[in-house]
Parts: C-alpha cells; sequence; structure tokens
C-alpha cells in the first residue's frame, strides 16, 4: 500500500467513526424546504436517511443517518462535510453528483480532485472494487434524490 492509499484509508476510518452531520435535522426548524430520501444497498447491508434543506437554489443544510459499512457511513459524511464548507446551489450539486458517479464507475480510471471533493476524494480507489462502488454512491444517490424532493 502506498502513501496516498494509507492516508485515504485513515480518512475514511476516522470518518466512519466519527460521522459529520450525523442526526437528521427538524425539517420545520429552518427556513427553506427540505427532502428527505432513504436509500438501501441490500448487497451490503446499508442503509442512509439524507435530508437536504433548500433555501432558494442554495443547499443550506445536509443532515443523514445510517448504518453499514466503513464506506457508506465515511462516504455520506464525506458528503455532508463537503455540501456545508461549499454551499452549493442546486445545479453544482448535481454537477457534483455526476462528477462523483463517472469517477466511481470509471474502474480505477478517473480520480476525484481533492480541490473539488474535499476529503470525499479518498474514495476514488473505491472504483477499483466494483463490488463496493454501490456503498459509496448510496448517500450521492440519496442527496440527488432528496434535493429533487425539496
Ligand atoms: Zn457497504
Amino acid at each position: 500500500m502506498n502513501e496516498l492509499d494509507a492516508l485515504y484509508r485513515e480518512l475514511i476510518l476516522d470518518h466512519s467513526k466519527h460521522p459529520q452531520h450525523f442526526g437528521l435535522a427538524d425539517e420545520d426548524a429552518e427556513p427553506g424546504h427540505s427532502g428527505t430520501s432513504h436509500q438501501k444497498n441490500p448487497v451490503c447491508g446499508d442503509e442512509i436517511t439524507l435530508r437536504a434543506r433548500v433555501d432558494g437554489e442554495t443547499i443550506a443544510d445536509v443532515t443523514w443517518e445510517g448504518r453499514g459499512c466503513s464506506i457508506s457511513q465515511a462516504s455520506a459524511s464525506m458528503l455532508a462535510d463537503l455540501v456545508a464548507e461549499e454551499g452549493l446551489s442546486r445545479a453544482e450539486a448535481v454537477t457534483l453528483i455526476e462528477g462523483f458517479r463517472e469517477a466511481l464507475r470509471s474502474r480505477g480510471k478517473l480520480e476525484l480532485d481533492e480541490e473539488v471533493y474535499g476529503d470525499a476524494a479518498a474514495l476514488s480507489g473505491v472504483s477499483k472494487f466494483s463490488a463496493r462502488v454501490k456503498c459509496a454512491m448510496l448517500a450521492w444517490v440519496a442527496l440527488e434524490d432528496a434535493i429533487a424532493k425539496a
């Protein structure tokens, strides 16, 4: 294992042990519209419930709950962190999700840019393991669905 792989593994473990933005926010506590999505990955037993609050065109807040493998939980934590830091618009979030999906389906050919994806860039390596791609994608599919409902 090279140094970068070791660092990435560390980040994934860290997020799965200390999940960020965990616990669903009250739907009516803040202005805007909330959308909630529940996603399951039966192959691995992962579950994610994610809530996105959209205020105007901006995604103001992403909170989530879930259980399952460390990749699925770390991915949700990294995604929620990323959205919180960037204050993304709906359109930007959709572009980000599409780029993530493309990289994860590339079988190791595409790397996620750390400048764009933050800690979630650590999930690039998952694309070499097709059985785990769904684990990493789960929260991102949930966000896509939650935004559409908000
Ligand atoms: Zn999993």
